[in-house]
């Protein structure tokens, strides 16, 4: 099955060092767990167009480890920085982006089990990457739309000036411009005839 490759060719255990965590001093006993706090070095990659968490950048991390009978249960939260533009004026933006997540990685099953899905965690021995987990939060919670601030005006859709720099203002008088008029006229629909 080919959803077998969706999660690219990183396979397990190659995640940047700052993410992995060893879980023997749990002892895989159900109950025991761990607090950690760390700060890792973001990976690369990690958001799209207009928006990213810059590679190499601070992401502080507050997680608590628990075994289970299963495997290891991850519950905390990661706070990133994020750099990118302004969706609406194109401005460059800061910001940050907080995540929580609980998941849970499994030991690895037995070679007889059935063929497990791909939402599923494994932990590579005793070492647990959380990169894997951190980058799909991070992903889900990035804005669709960042802005530079939330009343942003954006651009002029005529000229493409900064409204924010224009002023309330700006116009172009659109009902009486001349250039304007002959092509709200034009009925496109018209051209379609033999
Ligand atoms: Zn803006
Ligand atoms: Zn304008």
């Amino acid at each position: 099955m080919s959803g077998a490759h969706s999660q690219g060719p990183s396979g397990h255990g190659r995640g940047s060092g700052d993410f992995v965590f060893d879980m023997r001093s749990l002892g895989r006993q159900p109950g025991s767990f761990r607090d950690e706090t760390r700060t890792a070095h973001a990976p690369e990659g990690l958001g799209s167009g207009l928006v990213l968490v810059p590679a190499g950048a601070d992401v502080a991390l507050d997680l608590r480890f628990e075994a289970v009978s299963e495997g290891v249960l991850v519950t905390g939260s990661a706070v990133a920085p994020l750099t990118g533009e302004c969706a609406r004026c194109l401005d460059p933006l800061t910001s940050s982006v907080e995540v929580g997540f609980q998941e849970l990685y499994r030991y690895l099953p037995d070679p007889g089990e059935d063929e497990t899905d791909d939402e599923e965690r494994f932990l590579d021995g005793d070492r647990l990457d959380l990169e894997p987990a951190f980058r799909d939060a991070v992903v889900l919670a990035l804005p669709l739309s960042p802005l530079c601030r939330e009343d942003c005006p954006g651009l002029c859709p005529a000229c493409g000036v900064r409204l924010a720099d224009a002023g309330p203002l700006h116009g172009h008088g659109e009902e009486t411009d001349p250039r304007w008029g002959p092509l709200r006229q034009l009925d496109v629909s018209d051209r379609v005839e033999d």
